[in-house]
């Protein structure tokens, strides 16, 4: 295997004083270091995640530390064969998005940070509840030994799932978790705003968590949704690691999340491979029946589609090996 390619995950709290100037810049450096990925840049600071070869991700990073101010960014970083995004989009947009009357500055009011071995042991206390920082359909697939599945779809129905689900609890310890760290940056603070006194959170996030050596991901069970081609991956390190979620049609262990085929659904379900197989790649059969009326709504018919013009045009298109590895599931 040949890893020359590196997955960036990373943010920083920062005042930007003119994002628009500030995305403009940015999206034209990436593109000239050739990354890909989708990085999101506010007043408030930058949220990204890309991926590139080594030489230029590393230049990314060195040339991002260089801003004043952002010398002190983490970048969780993976070794990977290849992009793991089709295209690069640099926004100028919400890095993260709370309800407005929610709104809280990590600079000023955040939970206390918990370094992977502290966080390990604090998840086997009887004292402290653990709250997933995530959405259901992460949760899903893998989460920590005990916590609580958040009955949210997005970010800004947490502090309402707060008050209601643990309106009453504030006495107790509040550990939190998300995938890169940053959704515990502003969630805890919501906590510690509605007057919860003990709010920690996992520095560094599950990524970081699965790569340390000591801990080595214990206490995590399933794996962890990833918003990138690779949809997930593995934490738990040990003999400990196992499937959690179940294939949504036959109910056998799966972790295999696949987009429906029908393109007015493509919902998001888990679908083991032999159910792939039997069914074609549909969600159900109301989606096979509505693509047998809309043939043009068949996304397979649409990869297809694609293949045939990337290989009249250009077979060396990123887009070319992209919609080979697609039609290959
Ligand atoms: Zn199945
Ligand atoms: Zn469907």
């Amino acid at each position: 295997m040949n890893k020359n390619y590196r997955i960036l995950l990373y943010y920083k709290f920062i005042n930007i004083e003119n994002p628009e100037e500030f995305k403009n810049d940015h999206l034209a450096l990436c593109k000239e270091l050739n990354l890909k990925g989708r990085i999101l840049i506010s007043h408030e600071g930058i949220n990204g995640t890309c991926s590139g070869t080594v030489e230029d991700t590393e230049k990314y990073m060195e040339i991002l530390k260089s801003y004043p101010g952002f010398s002190d960014t983490v970048f969780k970083i993976d070794e990977s064969e290849n992009h793991i995004f089709n295209k690069l989009h640099v926004k100028h947009k919400s890095i993260l998005t709370l309800l407005p009357e929610d709104e809280v500055n990590p600079n000023d009011i955040v939970g206390t940070y918990l370094k992977p071995k502290e966080f390990y042991e604090m998840l086997q206390r009887d004292d402290v509840i653990i709250v997933d920082g995530r959405n259901d359909y992460e949760y899903e697939i893998g989460h920590f030994r005990g916590a609580i599945k958040p009955d949210v779809q997005n970010f800004k129905q947490f502090p309402e799932w707060i008050d209601k689900t643990l309106g009453d609890k504030k006495d107790k310890k509040i550990l939190s978790y998300c995938t890169g760290g940053i959704r515990c940056e502003k969630l805890t603070g919501v906590f510690l705003n509605k007057g919860f006194n003990e709010v920690y959170h996992l520095d560094g996030g599950i990524v970081t968590y699965g790569k340390d050596e000591d801990v080595k991901g214990k206490l995590w069970d399933g794996k962890c949704y990833v918003f990138d081609n690779r949809i997930s991956v593995q934490i738990n390190r040990t003999e400990e690691d196992i499937v959690i979620s179940k294939c949504s049609i036959c109910g056998v262990p799966s972790d295999r999340y696949i987009n429906c085929r029908n393109d007015d659904c493509h919902d998001q379900f888990i679908c083991c491979e032999s159910c792939e197989d039997t069914y074609a790649g549909f969600c159900s059969t109301d989606c096979s029946e509505h693509v047998i009326k809309k043939p043009e709504r068949d996304s397979r018919f649409r990869l297809m589609n694609k293949k045939e013009l990337y290989e009249k045009y250009n077979q060396d298109h990123d887009m070319y090996k992209h919609v080979i590895e697609k039609l290959k599931k």
